[in-house]
This record gives structure tokens, sequence and C-alpha cells, in this order.
């Protein structure tokens, strides 16, 4: 693949940057990378791992003559990070973010763009549990939506060259108004993540259960919400906190369906019940025809009699 841009920074170094990084060097995508995060430590770790051509701990520095710019830090830290590179941009130079949420994204960071950049929000919506410059790996976008959220005006020429770039990582893009963006993302990621992180803390709390007994018996059904809620703890304070009023709202509507399922049981009204969870195995089915997860039993965990097979 030609290379799609001649200088590509990316501002932090994580799960989603050392992706991304991983990826452009697989498909040619630059003639160089440069990289910025704000600790030596994980600066040195990716160089070790050999993600990009430079590395700095400025970000300023790092922009510098780059076409692209991606800003992959916890939404929170948006604002410090475009403050801080926004005198530094080339002309012309698109920057993007890959954060999950972006109204809050938008508010932080678009102030301080000059007008003579493109600034296009974005979030690739891939992940997994894993975060650091040693979590990431090539492929992570691939058959995997990218949604932009483009503020009006936006020119069209740099939305194309960033729709390519996702496209070149696997993605398919697509683009919402950034309000809408995390009402959507709100059920289907954050409340999920917070369902799992209280679950988890719930059963830690339980006296009459024992720790060693949670663990032991985890295969039961608590493993899998285990896997969400050992999540970055900064990542996920910062989505909840910036996208408060999406999350405080799926939330209502949440302890309501709840209320109805706990009456149900109460009051013994199996066909309420089984209603339900027919309703929901039908969503199960949808999302592998829809290509967004295998058609296997437990997630396609290997069984040690399948294994010998
Ligand atoms: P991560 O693995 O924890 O990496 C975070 C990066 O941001 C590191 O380079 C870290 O630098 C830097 N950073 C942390 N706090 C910072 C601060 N206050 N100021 C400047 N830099 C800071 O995180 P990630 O999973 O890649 O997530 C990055 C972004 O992607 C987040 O906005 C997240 O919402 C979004 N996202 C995540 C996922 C996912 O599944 N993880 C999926 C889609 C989108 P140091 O290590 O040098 O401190």
């Amino acid at each position: 693949m030609t290379a799609q841009f001649d200088r590509i920074a990316l501002i932090g170094i994580g799960l989603i940057g050392s992706s991304i990084a991983h990826d452009i060097k697989r498909l040619g995508l630059a003639k160089e990378v440069v990289i910025a995060t704000r600790s030596a430590d994980t600066l040195k770790r990716a160089e070790e791992l050999q993600l990009g051509d430079r590395y700095k701990t400025s970000s300023a520095e790092a922009v510098k003559d780059a076409d692209l710019v991606v800003v992959s830090v916890p939404v929170g830290a948006s604002e410090s990070v475009a403050k801080e590179i926004a005198s530094s941009l080339k002309p012309g130079a698109i920057v993007t973010d890959v954060g999950s949420t972006k109204a809050s994204v938008i508010a932080q960071m678009q102030p301080h763009m000059p007008p003579h950049v493109h600034f296009i929000p974005g979030h690739p919506l891939a992940g997994t549990e894993k975060s650091g410059p040693d979590a990431g790996f090539p492929g992570l976008f691939e058959g995997r939506w990218c949604i932009f959220t483009p503020i009006s005006g936006t020119d069209e020429t740099a939305l194309k060259r960033l729709r390519q770039f996702w496209e070149a990582l696997g993605s398919k893009v697509d683009e919402m108004d950034p309000e809408h963006h995390d009402k959507v993302l709100a059920i289907v990621s954050h409340l999920p993540h917070i369902i799992a992180y209280n679950i988890v803390g719930t059963a830690d709390d339980l006296e009459a259960v024992t720790e060693s007994e949670v663990i032991k018996y985890s295969a039961s059904g608590f493993r899998d919400f285990t896997r969400l809620a050992a999540s970055d703890p900064t990542m996920w304070r910062d989505v909840c906190l910036h996208n408060k009023d999406a999350i405080l709202e799926m939330l209502a509507r949440f302890s309501e369906d709840l209320a109805y399922l706990q009456r149900a049981i109460r009051w013994g009204e199996g066909d309420k019940i089984f209603d339900l969870f027919t309703r929901t195995r039908a969503i199960r089915r949808s999302i592998i025809k829809a290509g967004q997860d295998v058609d296997a039993p437990d997630f396609g965990r290997p069984h040690p009699l399948e294994k010998k097979a």
C-alpha cells in the first residue's frame, strides 16, 4: 500500500495508539511516525516495541510538520493535549481523536484548534480490557466500526482522507452527530461496563459468599462480567464523567426495566420472564449475523474435549 501521509503523529500510545501504530507500519500508511506520550517509561516501551520512527515526551514537538495527528488519551485529558499542540500544528493538518465520548471531547478540543487545521473527532468501536503500549496489536480495527462526528463545515477532502485511513485499517466508517453518538454508546458500551463494574463490586462486598468461592465458581456467568470490569479505571472514570447525561438517562431506563424483572420474579410471572429472555436471545443472533461476534459457544473459548478432538 502506498503511504497516505508523509508524517503521522500519535499522541498517546496505549492500547489504541499502539494498535494504530502497528497497522500504520504493517500497511505502510506513513513515511514517518512520531510518537509522543507523557511518561518517559511508556515512551521507552514504545521505542523498544519499535512502534514509530521518532519518540518525544513533548506532544507539541511531535506534531510539528505532521499531516495527520491522532490523539489517543483518556477523554478527560483531551483539553490539555489540545492546548499543548495547538500552536505547533501544521497548516492543513488533520487532527483526530479516538475518545469514547464525543460531545465532551469536541467541547474540550475545538476551541483550541487553529482555523488552518481540520479537526475531525472520531471513535473506533474496537478494544480490549488491556491498556498500555504492550496491549496493542495489528488488526484490532479489522471489521469494526469507526464513527466520525464531524463539525459542520468540515472540509470534504480532509474527511475523505481520514475515512480512507480508517478503511485501510479495515474499519467501516459511519458519521453521526456527537450527541447521538454519546447516546448510542451509552447503551452499547458504557452501561454494560458500568453494570459489570457494579456486579463485580457487589460480589466482592458479599459477606455470605467467600472471595475464594466467587473465583472458584466464576465460570457460571460471573467470569464474563469480569472481563469488562477489568478495563482501565482511568479511561472508564473519564467516560462516566464525560458522558454523564446520556449515561444517567440509560441508567434510569435500566433501573425501571430491572424493577419490572424483579417484580415478575417476585410474583412468579413466568411468561413475562420467558418473553424477555426470548427477545434478548434474538439480539445475540443478530450480532453474530452482523459479523460482530463468532457463532461459537462460550465466546469461542476452547474447551478441554474440543481441544483433543
Ligand atoms: P491506555 O492504553 O490507557 O493509554 C492511554 C495513553 O494516554 C497512554 O499513552 C498514556 O500515557 C496517555 N495518558 C494517560 N493519561 C494522560 C493525561 N492525563 N495526559 C496525557 N496523556 C495521558 O488507553 P487506551 O485504551 O488506548 O484509550 C485511549 C483512548 O481511546 C481513550 O480516550 C478511550 O476512551 C478511547 N478508546 C478506548 C477503547 C478501549 O477499548 N480501550 C476503545 C475505543 C476508544 P502514559 O502511559 O505516558 O502516562
